[in-house]
């Protein structure tokens, strides 16, 4: 699995929680618009519809009354169908009222007797359905094309056949009989500007369309969906319904009572225009949602920066203790509690942790001081021990031990080369003297002087050791002449004898020299033959070499 940083986690869960928010809600408040918009607009068309059924019906029961009232002239009565007075009142109507396109008197048999302009006079009308109807009652009709006046009328501008709608009254005559009919066509086109003209109002949309329905539900007007079956209203409507992608509204129109006529208004517009402010509502909420989801976003970014920096920078810095990499430093201070917490918990952790090893360096640095003194102490006492194992501790000289061991060497070297070597037995004399007149102390003393006259008066490679007491043994190796260590000896008896000792003054030496020999069986042979010498020259006087 990735691990995104804490900055990125933040930054999508706010923006997307944002515009989640902020779409549904968008959706929601979109859908109750739309609703409300419906309704709204439904509610307008409902109320242009019975205007204009209700401009429509009154016209049409006018016109309807018209000819009712002209069917029951006082000639007409009479039976006289040819009154020219009949004429001039149905001139007058028609002259004032455009719309009429014929008006005549026409008698039981169908045959035209007077008419406006003189059409169809002298004409048989009795097929015309008007005047079948006529003869029964009064009667409107439903629109149809002209069929005798079509060619003695002038066509329409557009070029749409003539369209006529019929009123009828039957004549009565003073007994009651139906003698004629009295019948007048009016243009279709006057019904459907009376429609159009309540539709068309100021301030309604541009695309309400007004349409003219039939009893059946067929379209009579306009001319574009004539013979379409509209769909039957829903009874349980608000009086508009929605289908066929328009909102719809119908109205019956209030026709009059004494005709059959029934139509009905349709007032309607698209569906898409009439929710069109809906949706804009929808599209700029939804616009919005998205430009806030990115500003939220934007915050979320920045905030978890402002949270994530500091974590992300603990985050390196512990790296960095982790590492052994020096310079690590933490932040102490954090707006937020929790951040400045945890910096100074880690940071307190890690000068505890760093002064740890410090101690730890140190105790190691002291340990190998401690440990180098130890060993130099060892080395040094073990010098001494080696020093102290063959010298002798009052003299410096090497000891009898150690005198004990070179002339062993000394003996199995001669025996194998064959060169000789020499021993010199030195004894003070009278020294009990000494101690008993001055002291042991003193006694030390002149022993230490007198080694380090015997030492300053042989070579460096002459072993002087003290053999014991009062009495020194001193080896030459590589003897030249045979009579060299007498020579070295007596150099060592004028030595101490020409010499000064603080407090005791003068001393002497007597020594005796003893020369290897290859005939000895061993070195006690070669001690006894100096030892001998020596006592020779104690006997002699002493202060002698022997
Ligand atoms: P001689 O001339 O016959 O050698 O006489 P002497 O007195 O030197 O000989 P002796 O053997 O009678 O006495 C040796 C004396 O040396 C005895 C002892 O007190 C003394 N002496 C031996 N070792 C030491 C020592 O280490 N320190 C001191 N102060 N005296 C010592
Ligand atoms: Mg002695
Ligand atoms: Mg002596």
């Amino acid at each position: 699995m990735i691990k995104a940083s804490l900055r990125s986690h933040l930054t999508l869960w706010f923006a997307g929680l944002s515009l989640l928010t902020l779409l549904s809600v968008g959706f929601y408040v979109g859908h109750i618009a739309t609703e409300q918009m419906k309704q709204a607009s439904g509610n307008a068309l409902l109320s242009t519809a019975r205007s204009a059924a209700v401009l429509l019906g009154e016209q049409l029961r006018e016109r309807q009354l018209e000819v009712y009232l002209l069917s029951r002239a006082p000639h007409l009565e009479r039976g006289n169908l040819d009154n020219p007075a009949i004429l001039t009142s149905m001139e007058l109507r028609t002259r004032a009222r455009a719309e009429y396109a014929w008006m005549g008197v026409v008698d039981a048999e169908g045959k035209v007797h007077q008419a406006v302009n003189g059409l169809l006079v002298g004409q048989s009308v009795q097929q015309r359905p008007w005047f079948q109807a006529g003869l029964r009652s009064e009667y409107t009709g439903d629109p149809h094309e002209a069929v005798l006046l079509a060619k003695l009328l002038p066509g329409l501008p557009n070029g749409e056949p003539l369209r006529f709608i019929d009123f009828a009254a039957p004549i009565h005559n003073a007994e009651g009989q139906v003698i004629g009919v009295l019948g007048a066509h009016a243009h279709w086109s006057w019904v459907t500007r009376i429609v159009d003209s309540a539709v068309s109002h100021k301030g309604a949309a541009a695309d309400i369309e007004a349409l003219i329905i039939d009893h059946d539900g067929k379209v009579l007007y306009p001319e574009a969906l004539v013979g379409e079956q509209l769909p039957a209203s829903d009874p349980k409507s608000q009086g508009w319904t929605v289908g066929n992608g328009f909102l719809t509204s119908m109205v019956t129109v209030p026709t009059p009572s004494s005709t059959a006529l029934s139509w009905s208004i349709a007032v309607r517009q698209p569906l898409e225009a009439a929710l069109q402010p809906a949706r804009l509502l929808l599209y700029k909420l939804l616009l919005l949602g998205v430009v806030a989801a990115v500003v939220f976003g934007l915050v979320a970014y920045y905030l978890a920066l402002y949270l994530s920096r500091p974590i992300e920078q603990l985050a390196r810095s512990a790296k960095q203790v982790l590492n052994n990499h020096p310079g690590a430093h933490f932040q102490l201070q954090h707006p937020v509690r929790e951040i400045a917490q945890l910096g100074q918990s880690i940071d307190a952790m890690t000068q505890s942790l760093l002064g740890k090893e410090r101690e730890l360096q140190e105790a190691n640095a002291s340990l190998e001081a401690t440990v180098a003194q130890r060993t130099a102490a060892l080395t040094q006492a073990n010098a001494e021990l080696l020093q102290l194992a063959t010298h002798d501790a009052l003299t410096g000289v090497f000891n009898r031990r150690r005198f004990d061991e070179k002339l062993t060497e000394y003996s199995l070297l001669f025996r194998r080369t064959g060169r000789p070597f020499a021993l010199l037995l030195i004894d003070a004399d009278h020294f009990k003297q000494i101690n008993d007149s001055h002291g042991h102390a003193v006694g030390d003393e002149v022993l230490q002087q007198l080694a380090l006259l015997i030492q300053s008066t042989t070579r460096t490679t002459d072993f002087v050791a003290r053999y014991g007491g009062e009495e020194f043994a001193v080896l030459l190796p590589e003897i030249a002449k045979p009579d060299s260590p007498d020579t070295v000896a007596e150099k060592i008896r004028a030595a101490v004898a020409g010499a000064v000792f603080p407090v005791v003054g003068h001393l002497t030496v007597s020594i005796g020299v003893g020369l290897a020999d290859p005939a000895d069986n061993n070195q006690t042979a070669l001690i006894k033959r100096a030892d001998q010498q020596l006592y020779q020259a104690k006997a002699a006087g002493r202060n002698q070499v022997a």
